[in-house]
């Protein structure tokens, strides 16, 4: 049985925070402004596997009014929702995602982050994929307002 599940986030960006992405940190004049470390990727992430399984989003397992997940490293809510999806019978088949930034360029870091994900997700670095696109200066992302992130994921019980 497969379960197809798509996620997607956004978050402001702002000068002198520190940017997370994939759960790596990245040199970049700018980070995302969020309750927890705002790595967008991997938000993206948890809402494509909580969606292919039914269990609701992101907000609904980790609200950001809680205070437990104040500046929490996003590597850990990737870890619970590993553990939910697979409580609820499920393996992660692969997941494919988009990031959709002007600046830094991230295509040096994404083998990086495919493993960290790979390794918390218990899965070949395979099964993992990461794409990087500007917005061709189009919209918040093209005035480098903010980064916005894309996953698909197909779960297999
Ligand atoms: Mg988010």
């Amino acid at each position: 049985m497969f379960r197809i599940g798509n996620g997607f986030d956004v978050h402001r960006l702002q000068e002198g925070l520190p940017f997370r992405l994939g759960g790596l940190l990245i040199p970049c004049n700018k980070g995302c402004v969020a309750h927890s470390d705002g790595d967008v990727l991997i938000h993206a992430i948890c809402d494509a596997l909580l969606g292919a399984a039914a269990l609701g989003d992101i907000g609904v397992h980790f609200p950001d009014t809680d205070a437990v997940y104040k500046n929490i490293d996003s590597k850990i809510l990737l870890e619970k929702t590993a553990a939910l999806v697979r409580a609820a019978g499920y393996t992660v088949n692969n997941i494919d995602t988009i990031v959709c930034l002007e600046k830094p360029k991230i295509n040096s870091y994404i083998l990086s982050m495919r493993e960290m994900l790979a390794k918390i997700l218990a899965v070949p670095v395979e099964q993992i994929s990461i794409k990087a696109t500007t917005c061709e200066r189009l919209g918040f992302v093209g005035r480098e307002e903010g980064v916005a992130a894309y996953a698909v994921t197909l779960l297999q019980r």
